[in-house]
């Protein structure tokens, strides 16, 4: 095949142990996961219909890189999650198949610019330009499953060493199998995509200067700061 210019990289995340990296096909993206956020947010939790997004899969920041500055807010914030990385897919995957789909977990940030997701909720506008930014999907390296999940698990976020989110998965409305369920009634998943789980409480603004440390408790970390 040839191209009329040279075709962009496939995005990639390393794999915690191992060479060969994760290829990432697309980003998908759960919001109001935690009841405690969902009221921070405004809204009193329900487990009606999931909140689904996406990022485009050139978003990811890994392997030590540090994201830029996003353009065009002034209210970046961090949203921590944990996040499943698919190595296998489908349409309308049954409940009790989703998990052998999962090669492995990682932790990674869902930078928001909430000032453009206000704006954007208040007119019942969608929400890509406050989700789908460059570097907006900064992920540590996937660590593979090899037949353990995560449940009860810590997930915290600290900014210039102060914790500013910290929550246990086993607090999230929708498991990784229910998230994997829903996803595959509205897209057919590949080996490759990530799912961003959602995040808990405490999410808040981040400056140029920052430094942020997050982690899913024996699994893996992430750390970065901003450049540009
Ligand atoms: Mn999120």
């Amino acid at each position: 095949m040839t191209y009329i210019f040279a075709a962009p990289p496939t995005p990639s995340v390393p794999i915690l142990g191992i060479a060969e990296r994760f290829p990432v096909h697309r980003i998908y993206c759960i919001g109001r996961n935690y009841a405690e956020h969902a009221r921070e947010m405004g809204h009193e939790p329900e487990k009606g219909a999931p909140v689904f997004f996406m990022k485009p899969a050139d978003a990811v920041v890994s392997d030590g890189r540090n994201p830029g500055f996003p353009m065009a807010t002034s209210n970046l914030h961090h949203e921590v999650e944990m996040v499943v990385a698919l190595s296998g897919g489908g349409r309308n995957i049954p409940l009790e198949h989703a998990l052998e789909l999962v090669y492995g977990y990682s932790v990674g940030v869902d930078l928001t610019r909430r000032d453009l997701q206000a704006a954007a909720k208040a007119k019942g506008n969608p929400w890509d330009t406050a989700k789908g930014f460059d570097d907006s999907a900064p992920i540590g390296p996937i660590v593979p499953a090899r037949g353990r999940h995560p449940i009860g698990e810590r997930l915290e976020l600290h900014v210039n060493d102060h914790m500013v989110q910290g929550a246990t998965i086993a607090d999230m409305l929708w498991s990784v199998p229910e998230i994997i369920v829903e996803l595959s009634k509205l897209y057919e998943l590949r080996g490759g995509d990530l799912i961003y789980t959602g995040t808990p409480a405490g999410v808040g603004p981040l400056q140029r200067e920052d430094q942020v440390r997050c982690s899913l408790e024996g699994w893996c970390e992430l750390e970065f700061g901003f450049h540009g």
